[in-house]
């Protein structure tokens, strides 16, 4: 998308942890390409791979402060000529997500059905064996564990319950959405 000084809005969802440099970099991705962004948020979600950690959330109280925080934007719209840029949180270099061991697979409630092999981004997943997932291709992004009817595909084994066990002793304490405007 291409802007012409096009007002916008930038907002990244995090489950919990951090967002580290994502919405700095979504906001100079805007930037570099003709928008002026007139208001930039992080709001918490439930965890991707850990939904015990931030689940519910969003709830009533994030929403009341989107709800505000869009408020704000719009007032901001009127004015938009007399405003600086907006400063978010994060640095450059952006920091490099490194890649996780952990990835999901289906099982034997698997029928077939090819929704995980449409969603799936980089092709990680063959309609000939859609239990089966190739690790090496494997991004994380739990997309085919929330699109599968069948409850079929999740992450398993000794490493996640590890993994999960210190994940939530670290990023269980309630954050609050952070506004930039
Ligand atoms: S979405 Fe679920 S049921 Fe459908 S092919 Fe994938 S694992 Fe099997
Ligand atoms: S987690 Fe994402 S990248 Fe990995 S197999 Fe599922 S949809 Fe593909």
């Amino acid at each position: 998308m291409k802007g012409k000084n096009t007002p916008a809005i930038a907002a990244v969802v995090y489950g919990n942890r951090a967002y580290d440099d994502a919405l700095l970099e979504l906001t100079d991705i805007l930037t570099d390409n003709g928008f002026v962004v007139i208001g930039a948020a992080a709001f918490v979600a439930r965890h991707s791979i850990f939904p015990e950690v931030a689940r519910g959330r969003p709830d009533t109280a994030d929403k009341e402060i989107l709800r505000n925080f869009a408020r704000q934007c719009g007032n901001r719209l009127e004015t938009i000529a007399s405003q600086g840029h907006i400063t978010v949180k994060g640095s450059r270099p952006y920091r490099e997500a490194p890649p996780l061991p952990l990835k999901p697979s289906g099982n034997s409630r698997c029928n077939s059905c090819g929704a995980c092999v449409k969603i799936c981004p980089v092709g990680a997943i063959t309609a000939e064996e859609p239990r089966k997932t190739d690790k090496a291709a494997c991004i994380t992004c739990t997309a085919c564990i929330y699109v599968c009817p069948q409850k079929a595909r999740s992450f398993r084994g000794l490493t996640y319950k590890l993994a999960g066990g210190a994940f939530r002793k670290k990023c269980s304490s309630r954050k609050e959405p952070e506004l930039f405007a």
